[in-house]
């Protein structure tokens, strides 16, 4: 029996961060007719946020941890699930390994992006789909056959492919969540993305398959599931079929889907408010022409409009958005901030771009002028529109969005507070963030009860400042009661709160203007029981 561990280092440790790509390939070995009597195959994932990863400072010392515990298994081969974040600690677990005698084979992102830079540093890379190339390899290795990878399909059927959830490879209980695959490749090609040279035909999963993976989550009661399928709603029928058998399935696991803007109506917004779910949606930028650039398409007038009937029918969703992007300047960015922020996402991602080896802005990234990291994780350094000044400015505010926006769950009252102040979102997210400096609030504090006295404490400050103190104590009621609700929605604990206005008021039409409502409403303190 030759024994075989499939592995990767996990960039976090949250039901979303799941070894997917390992146990997709450890599932392919398992299965694969040439090695299925031979091979005993084993999944072992490490998180960077492992209690025993985590306080060790270098690359060195946890490519040593990790090669320790590899070790103990006594493999003959390894198969390393290489990304951005893991990279430089794989390619020194595997110096370690190699001197035990271990084979290493490596895939993934990484790997596929640029294979040749990697010589020597493992024994074999695969690239692409590794699920019938890895198990070739393998029975190749075993078997001392002949091995052509330049045989295989460019990719795969996905009738032929396994499921690691079905054969038990992986227990998404034991992650508190599972990744959800329902097809592979996407209809766009946004520059950025290791998508945009791929063959722009999306291969889904079959529907049997799906069904099975459904029940199993079902039978497991997976809190959350994240559903890897970047257009999603592209295809109405099958996405409204599908809405339909979680929420027969699966009540209470609450589900995270990517979804385009462009392709949401009244009908598929319905459907999403059946199931417990929040829906994430690219924007990246609100300028066409930087988009144009990225190849994105973005039609403005039906994004506005789209992101309405999500709104109107209450369907939780959030936008992403990328800094530096080619042609987006600082003053577009903010403007990227403002537009998102009047949409009333649930939350905002902000992300800096990365320049990824394999991908069409890598290799048009002199054309464009980019500066960026040559070493993972290939950070935009500088455009000729955008400065290193101008990035870290663009980093301070994604910290104070994330930090007042995001973990402060502001979307009810946010825009009420920045239109009594006159203010625009960037403009707020950045005299927030100078407030936190000075009075020493840090940023990556995610417990609410704290985030909150400070957002009151702020926005206190601010009306004070502009002798709009008649505001403040409205405006606090608004934060409170709503922060409390959120609380009690998130946690199911009751809490008592005191306000100075009555609750009905707050909790109407009225508290969407300051100035109305401290006009119309009076003054009637009380405590009460959310
Ligand atoms: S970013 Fe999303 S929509 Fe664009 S090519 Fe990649 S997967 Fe497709």
């Amino acid at each position: 029996m030759t024994k075989i561990i499939c592995t990767t280092l996990l960039v976090e440790k949250s039901p979303q961060a799941l070894p997917l790509g390992a146990a997709c390939v450890a599932s392919a070995i398992k299965h694969y007719a040439g090695t299925e009597k031979e091979c005993d195959v084993k999944l072992i994932s490490f998180s960077r946020e492992d209690e025993e990863i985590l306080p060790l400072k270098s690359d060195e010392e946890k490519a040593d941890f990790i090669a320790c515990r590899l070790l103990e298994e006594n493999p003959q081969i390894v198969c390393m699930s290489v990304f951005v974040w893991n990279r430089t600690i794989f390619e020194l677990c595997a110096e370690r390994l190699h001197k035990q005698g271990v084979i290493i084979i490596a895939g993934g992102p990484e790997i596929t992006a640029h294979p040749d830079i990697f010589e020597g540093t493992f024994d074999y890379t695969v690239c692409g789909e590794g699920e019938i190339k890895v198990p070739c390899l393998i029975e190749s290795i075993i078997f001392n056959k002949p091995y052509s990878p330049e045989t295989f399909p460019k990719s795969l059927d996905l009738k032929d492919i396994p499921s690691p959830y079905l054969d038990d490879t992986i227990d998404p209980t034991e992650f508190g969540g599972a990744l959800w695959e329902l097809a592979r490749g996407c209809p766009f090609k946004c520059s950025y993305c290791y998508e945009s040279k791929g063959e722009k035909t999306v291969r889904l999963f079959p529907e049997e398959r799906i069904d099975k993976e459904l029940e199993l989550f079902a039978q497991k009661k997976v809190p959350q599931v994240f559903v890897l399928d970047p257009t999603y709603n592209a295809n109405k029928e099958r996405a409204l079929a599908l809405l339909k058998k979680i929420a027969r399935l699966t009540p209470d696991t609450f589900y995270y889907f990517e979804a385009r803007a462009e392709f949401i109506d009244r009908q598929l917004a319905k459907a999403f408010t059946k199931i417990n779910c929040a829906l994430q949606i690219g924007l990246q930028s609100a300028d066409e022409n930087v988009l144009r650039k990225v190849n994105r398409s973005f039609n403005k007038k039906l994004f506005v409009k789209n992101i309405g009937i999500l709104n109107q029918e209450g369907v939780t969703f959030g936008l992403d958005l990328i800094y530096g992007l080619p042609g987006e300047s600082f003053a577009s960015f903010r403007e990227g901030i403002n537009f998102a922020v009047g949409l009333y996402p649930n939350n905002i991602e902000i992300f800096c771009l990365s320049v990824l080896p394999g991908t069409d802005l890598f290799d048009r990234a002199q054309e464009l002028n980019l500066t960026f990291e040559q070493t993972p994780p290939y950070n935009i350094i500088k455009t000729d529109k955008f400065s290193p000044e101008d990035k870290k400015k663009a980093s301070t505010l994604a910290q104070a969005c994330s930090y007042f926006y995001n973990d402060g769950r502001a979307v009810p009252w946010f825009m009420t507070i920045c239109r009594s102040l006159k203010t625009k979102p960037a403009a707020f997210f950045e005299q927030f963030y100078d407030y936190a400096g000075k009075n020493k609030i840090t940023l990556d504090c995610c417990e609410h009860k704290i985030i909150e006295e400070n957002q009151i404490k702020f926005i206190t400050s601010l009306y004070k400042q502009r002798q709009l103190d008649r505001y403040t104590k409205a405006a606090a009621d608004i934060i409170r009661f709503n922060g409390a609700i959120s609380r009690k929605t998130a946690t199911g604990i009751s809490e008592k709160i005191r306000l100075t206005y009555p609750p009905e008021y707050i909790d109407s039409q009225y508290s969407l203007d300051l100035d109305f409502f401290i006009k119309n409403v009076h003054p009637k303190p009380c405590e009460i029981k959310i």
